[in-house]
C-alpha cells in the first residue's frame, strides 16, 4: 500500500493492536491509530508530510516511540486542512 504520510509506496504491517504500522522508505517506521488511517484511506483527512516526519524525528530523539496519536495530531496540527494550503 501507500505511505500514509506522503504516498510512497510501502508495506503495511498487520496491525497487532488499533494501531496500523507503516515501513516507508522516505518516512520511516510508524504507527497510527487505525480509526485515522481509514479516514486518509477514504480521502477523509490528510496527513501534513513535513509536520508529521518533524514529529516522528521528534519523537525518536525522545527516544519515544513512532507512534502518531490522536493527542498528538492536536497538539502538533499533524492534519491537513481540506483547501487550505499548508505547504507540501
Ligand atoms: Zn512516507
Amino acid at each position: 500500500m501507500a505511505c500514509l504520510i506522503c504516498g510512497c509506496a510501502a508495506k503495511e504491517i498487520p496491525p497487532a493492536s488499533t494501531f496500523i504500522e507503516i515501513d516507508c522508505p522516505e518516512c520511516g517506521f510508524f504507527g497510527l491509530p487505525k480509526e485515522l488511517a481509514d479516514k486518509i484511506k477514504s480521502g477523509e483527512c490528510r496527513l501534513h508530510v513535513r509536520r508529521n516526519r518533524d514529529y516522528l524525528a521528534m519523537r525518536n530523539e525522545q527516544k519515544q516511540g513512532p507512534w502518531i496519536t490522536p493527542v498528538d495530531i492536536n497538539i502538533y496540527q499533524l492534519l491537513r486542512r481540506h483547501g487550505i494550503g499548508d505547504g507540501d
